[in-house]
């Protein structure tokens, strides 16, 4: 699954750090889907998850080769925040 979604207009995403090899193998996974899926588990109050292999790999664009579980945990930080 390849991610066509534009997610340029969240310019947290340039704060976020270079993906690297992890242990969760998340090198490719989309950075801004990564961010969503935080977002919305932070406003949720739900646990926040360790294994992003179920979204999609990211195609291009400010979010190409950020780091994924970065960006999910500053969503969720964003949704915390944001659910106080
Ligand atoms: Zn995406």
């Amino acid at each position: 699954m390849i991610c066509n979604k534009k997610h340029r207009y969240l310019k947290e995403y340039d704060k976020l750090p270079d993906a690297q090899d992890n242990q969760y193998g998340d090198r490719h996974i989309c950075a801004g889907c990564a961010y969503e899926e935080g977002l919305r588990d932070g406003l949720a109050g739900n646990t926040p998850q360790r294994d992003l292999s179920h979204l999609p790999f990211s195609q291009a664009g400010t979010v190409r080769h950020k780091d994924a579980k970065a960006a999910y945990d500053a969503g969720y930080a964003e949704g915390r925040k944001r659910s106080s």
